[in-house]
């Protein structure tokens, strides 16, 4: 099928082209965004491939829709960039790859973990500059803390056992429990005793109207003082400025971040050579208890394989009518 890849980097490329020796479609890359602007190159492409930060609001899609297109491939699982009620109104169907690195991202929310709680970040700066003091690197056991996981889906359920591998009591929260957390000892409560009793947070849930901002300066104010917040699923889920005052008091002890809550204007390019206008985020780069990755928990070969390959079956399912009820999202989903 003739499709319109946006916000193309090297590494989709190469992984797309190497997957679509098996399908064939057309595949037309294009490194912008998909804004407003750029939406004219997808003219007369049936499909459209793009990824978390590209926005696809009822302007975009009615324009989309005016010119051919009928597929909005997305190679990410989460879907809070796209209008999704609007699509369903202009008779799009939007397909996206509903897991591809559950044991990825997992795995990154720990090196965040291990990397803040033993200041690993800080030594190696300093040994790289002939300075072995040890003073002010002092960490912290995980073994017999309290772990708090909220959304016990695939990455939060893995977060969870691995967590228990180094000794972790694991406290969840998720509206749905499920039965593999429960299998391996996992404990539910409520978000507020959640917030009481842990010592680390973790954030595994999507990002929809009632999620936005579940951190805010009320969930920081239940919290232990000194609590240790995760978060790798999207930016909106934090209340940014709260966060700031909560690291300020030292009621948040560390912080790991690998999504924020305005990362469209930053994440995924090089701006090492221009002025940072996000203010908000240039305070989060002062704190020394801060670790921030620029939206890579996904970012490995297992992930970048199924992305490709999924995508591009969705495309090829969606072209024979037959796309799979778990890869295609509407309004209830
Ligand atoms: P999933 O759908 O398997 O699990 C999400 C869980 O969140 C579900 O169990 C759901 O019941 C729960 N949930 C929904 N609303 C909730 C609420 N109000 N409170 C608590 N739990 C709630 O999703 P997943 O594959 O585990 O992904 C989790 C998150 O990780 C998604 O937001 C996704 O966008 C993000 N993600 C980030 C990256 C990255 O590179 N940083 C990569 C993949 C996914």
């Amino acid at each position: 099928m003739k499709t319109a890849v946006f916000n193309t980097k090297p590494y989709d490329r190469k992984f797309l082209e190497e997957a679509n020796k098996s399908f064939g479609h057309e595949l037309v890359f294009f490194e912008p965004h998909l804004t407003p602007e750029t939406c004219k190159l997808a003219f007369g492409f049936e499909a459209i491939c793009v990824f978390v930060n590209d926005r696809l609001d009822k302007n975009i899609l009615t324009l989309l829709a005016e010119h051919g297109t009928r597929l909005i491939a997305l190679r990410c699982a989460g879907f809070n960039n796209i209008d999704i009620k609007a699509a369903g109104e202009l008779g799009l169907t939007i397909a996206r790859v509903p897991a591809y690195s559950p044991h990825g991202v997992a795995e990154h929310a720990v090196a965040l973990i291990l990397a803040l709680n033993r200041k690993i970040y800080r030594a190696h700066h300093r040994v790289r500059e002939g300075n072995f003091s040890i003073d002010g690197l002092l960490g912290f056991e995980l073994y017999g803390k309290n772990v708090g996981v909220i959304g016990t889906g695939k990455i939060g359920t893995n977060l969870a056992r691995i967590m228990q591998g180094f000794g972790c009591n694991i406290l969840a929260y998720d509206p749905v429990e499920n039965p593999d957390c429960q299998k391996i000892g996992v404990k539910y409560s409520s978000l507020d005793e959640l917030f009481a009793q842990s010592d680390i947070i973790s954030l595994h849930l999507p990002l929809v109207k009632d999620t936005y901002h579940i951190i805010d300066a009320s969930a920081l104010a239940k919290m232990k003082p000194g609590v240790m917040l995760i978060n790798t699923s999207r930016g909106g889920l934090i209340n940014t400025a709260a966060v700031v005052e909560g690291l300020k008091s030292g009621k948040v002890g560390y912080l790991g971040l690998d999504v924020y809550e305005e990362e469209e204007e930053i994440f995924f390019e090089d701006l090492s050579g221009d002025i940072l206008q996000d203010d908000t985020f240039a305070r989060l780069l002062t704190f020394p208890n801060v670790v921030i990755t620029g939206h890579q928990a996904f970012f490995t070969h297992t992930a970048l394989k199924n992305i490709a390959e999924t995508t591009l079956q969705n495309i090829a399912d969606f072209e024979q009518g037959e796309l799979s009820l778990v890869n295609t999202v509407t309004v209830n989903k």
